[in-house]
């Protein structure tokens, strides 16, 4: 049966759309491996990875089997009172492959609530601690970490997703983001706005939230990974805990497992999500050390505040078992690499077009910063009648596509930006 389009425009929500105007929809029927299949047959080609999750490619027998396997078993179970072997063994993997500190796992339903699981563990370990008075955080400039309220009111105040709550949301500090490239020199007065802030008001400081290295959806930026490193100690120096969002970025994107191994450092509560279930089911995870979690464990309400209804879905955490041990076995590396030279070798040209500001690429991401803002329903029309699955926003052109994704595929996306920014 074909989907009822009309019925689709009248009733429900899409991602950041509106009810009277909303951009329009494109049915797909069918995914596999690279390719979403749409309802009248057209294939296209994934330039997103369904926003960065789907790392594998789409129906990955494994994948599958994993699903399959554990729906025979149980879909879900509450998690309070209650244990389970996916969730352990999913724990017992994120605690092998993150920095070695991290040792305790709370699994969260989404990115966003991973980020306030990450915000509420920062604001009860100090709350316990002799200095209560450390509640407020410090944000970048052009950072995302999702669409909840304490996540919102971390993103850029100004020009971010939410800048229309700015008034009403919980009022933090923002830095300008770090100016110095990934691949240029590092500039040591990138440091100065942290260090100058964290001098006067760490008394009441309770964290540092940053995406590390790349600031994914305020501006698609990769910044240099001294930043980070040097970040770290300033944060050790004031006694401010140092939250890595690893939503985007984990799980290989950007050419290390995790974006803090380019600066070899070890935050202290880590987050997780879109790649870790392979993209089949919304899970996420927040990981802290364990000097965090004996704060938070000595609080007054003897325990993380935070248990949601679907915690450790044992759906989500089957497959995201199976969908981490394919990273591990995968050659990860290897497929990263060589998607990152072709997208060098073959966006370089569209820094010669007009319409582009800039072209950059790391790891598996590649992006064309526009010189004006795009039509997104336009662009995107062009881009489904060149084959390719490839979302566009505000200024930015960017692809993350699978990791398996062949080279004849990537040229098929890279092709198809070219040729749509060269008609902007
Ligand atoms: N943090 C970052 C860095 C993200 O990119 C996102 C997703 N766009 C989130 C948090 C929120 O994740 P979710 O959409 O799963 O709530």
């Amino acid at each position: 049966m074909a989907v009822n389009l009309e019925f689709d425009r009248e009733h429900i929500w899409h991602p950041y759309t509106s009810m009277q105007n909303p951009l329009p929809v494109y049915p797909v029927s069918r995914a596999e491996g690279c390719e979403l299949i749409l309802e009248n047959g057209q294939r296209l080609i994934d330039g997103t990875s369904s926003w960065w999750a789907a790392a594998h490619g789409y129906n990955h027998p494994l994948l599958n089997d994993a699903v399959t396997a554990q729906l025979q078993q149980m879909a879900h179970v509450m998690f309070g009172g209650i244990t389970h072997q996916p969730a352990v063994s999913l724990c017992q993997q994120l605690i092998e492959i993150t920095p070695a500190a991290l040792t305790k796992v709370f699994l969260a339903d989404s990115g966003s609530v991973a980020v306030e699981v990450a915000i509420k563990m920062a604001l009860q370990y100090w709350l316990a601690s002799t200095t209560p008075e450390k509640t407020r955080l410090i944000s970048l400039r052009k950072g995302y970490h999702g669409d909840t309220f304490a996540a919102m009111a971390v993103c850029d105040p100004v020009d971010g997703m939410h800048d229309m709550f700015a008034g009403i949301l919980n009022q933090h500090y923002f830095l300008p983001p770090p100016q110095s490239s990934f691949d240029s020199a590092f500039n040591p007065s990138d440091m100065l706005p942290l260090a100058q802030l964290l001098a006067k008001e760490h008394q009441q400081i309770a964290a540092l939230i940053l995406e590390p290295v790349v600031q994914g959806y305020g501006g698609m930026r990769f910044y240099h990974p001294e930043y980070l490193r040097q970040a770290r100690i300033l944060c050790d120096q004031y006694q401010v805990l140092l939250i890595a969002d690893e939503i985007a970025t984990g799980f290989g994107r950007t050419g290390k497992l995790f974006a803090c191994e380019h600066a070899s450092v070890t935050p202290d509560i880590m987050c997780l999500g879109k790649a870790l279930s392979g993209g089949y089911i919304t899970l996420a995870a927040t990981l802290c050390t364990d000097e965090v979690a004996r704060g938070i464990s000595q609080s007054a309400a003897g325990g993380l505040m935070h248990g949601p209804t679907f915690m450790a879905n044992p759906l989500a955490c089957a497959v995201a078992n199976a969908s981490v041990k394919l990273i591990r076995q995968n050659n990860w590396p290897a497929q990263v690499a060589s998607i990152e030279q072709q997208l060098k070798q073959e966006l370089s040209p569209c820094q010669a077009l007009p319409a582009v500001k800039d072209v950059r690429v790391l790891g598996a991401i590649g992006v064309l910063e526009m010189r004006q803002k795009v039509d997104v329903a336009k662009l995107q029309q062009q881009f489904v009648e060149l084959g390719v699955w490839i979302r566009p926003f505000n200024n930015l052109i960017y692809i993350m596509p699978p990791f398996i994704i062949s080279k004849v595929q990537l040229s098929s996306l890279t092709a198809a930006m070219f040729k749509v920014a060269s008609a902007s």
